[in-house]
């Protein structure tokens, strides 16, 4: 079975869209996407018109209605979590406007009980556990990386907490000079300056996120729910090596919680709130282009039009696989949104 997981998998591109409930307390409303099948069909009502041309259709490789649990989420997920333990590379995003569960469908609520536990969690216990079951033929070791891009500027969030008291500590890495740009690297080390840190278990996982967490959040109070208006950049680093052969395997797993896909209006938006704009339509297009063309299977890859495709570009393409978290609003006040958020991922699937 996972043999043809496998095959099924590699080299695709898969886009699942996710259709977040309505929060307690903001009323029962009537929904603005409906989910109509099981096989990755949904339909998008626009309120303000009727006959044919009221409805419209989208398909992709999956589509999660309200109702579904985190648990399910990640059960179409776990194959490609486990094929990091083979030696493969994998990139999982999550891509919507704010508030659509970006963050609930990666990490989860804030205090997750294990149930309620996101896609990064429920994949390192995976890594983990599926580690262990084959110790005897292979010793795993696996180490984290965490960095948020924030106006095209990378930052490593899990250095110790003093040198995040202003935000000067943004490690400006130029990706070019550090030779990235060209070479795919050997040993997946996604970020040449950001801290490494080796785990062994969920809770030093658990720990370390919580402290990545804690890093972004305090730029957030400096400037204002930041964190909607940055990328976050959970990378696992997987060496594994044969106790019989000594040969080794390299995998790695990116999980990226994408900034807010809104776009801002131009007459409102001014000075910083414009610049982070900006960048953002510039690295979440720079994302959608190397993802479609990757899709159409063209021979030029635009990787060097933004950070974050230039710090993925050696987990996007070649053998990798990448997985696309399309997040939709139900409620009639994101209907514009949510069909701009379904054209961009009808583009890259
Ligand atoms: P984003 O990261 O895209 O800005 P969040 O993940 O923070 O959005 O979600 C916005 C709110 O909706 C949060 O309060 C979150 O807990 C809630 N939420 C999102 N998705 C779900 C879901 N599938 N089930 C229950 N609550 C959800
Ligand atoms: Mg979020």
């Amino acid at each position: 079975r996972m043999f043809n997981e496998l095959q099924e998998l590699k080299g695709n591109i898969r886009v699942y869209c996710r259709i977040r409930p309505f929060l307690p307390g903001h009323g029962e409303k009537h929904s603005t996407v409906e989910y109509i099948g099981e096989h990755g069909e949904l339909a998008v009502v626009n309120p303000s018109k009727q006959g044919k041309d009221r409805r419209r259709n989208f398909k992709f490789n999956k589509v999660f209605g309200p109702d579904s649990t985190q648990a399910e989420v990640y059960s179409d997920t776990q194959p490609l979590i486990r094929s990091v333990l083979d030696g493969y590379s994998v990139c999982i995003f999550a891509y919507g406007q704010t508030g659509s569960g970006k963050t609930y469908t990666m990490t989860g609520p804030n205090g997750a009980s294990e149930e309620d536990w996101g896609v990064n969690y429920r994949a390192l216990n995976d890594l983990f556990s599926i580690s262990q079951n084959r110790r005897d033929s292979l010793i795993y070791k696996i180490q984290v990386q965490m960095v948020e891009i924030y106006n095209e500027r990378v930052r490593d969030l899990l250095l110790s907490d003093v040198h995040y008291n202003t935000l000067k500590y943004f490690v400006s890495l130029d990706l070019h000079t550090l030779g990235i740009v060209s070479t795919v690297q050997p040993n997946g080390l996604a970020v040449p300056d950001a801290s490494m840190h080796p785990v062994t278990s969920t809770s030093d996982v658990l720990e370390l996120i919580d402290v990545g967490l804690k890093n972004r959040a305090v730029g957030a109070t400096a400037m204002n729910e930041r964190s909607s208006r940055s990328h976050s950049v959970v990378s696992i680093h997987v060496r594994g090596k044969d106790s019989h052969s000594g040969t080794a395997l390299h995998g790695n797993l990116h999980l990226v919680d994408l900034a807010g896909s809104e776009r801002v209006d131009r007459s409102e938006a001014t000075g910083d709130r414009l610049r982070e704009a900006q960048h953002i339509n510039k690295s979440l297009s720079a994302l959608g282009d190397v993802i479609f063309a990757l899709a159409q299977k063209n021979s030029h890859v635009p990787y060097r039009n933004s950070k974050l495709t230039q710090l993925l570009q050696s987990s996007l393409g070649g053998q990798a696989k990448t997985l696309m978290f399309v997040q939709l609003n139900p409620d009639v006040s994101s209907y514009s949104e949510t069909v701009s958020t379904l054209k961009f991922a009808e583009r890259v699937s």
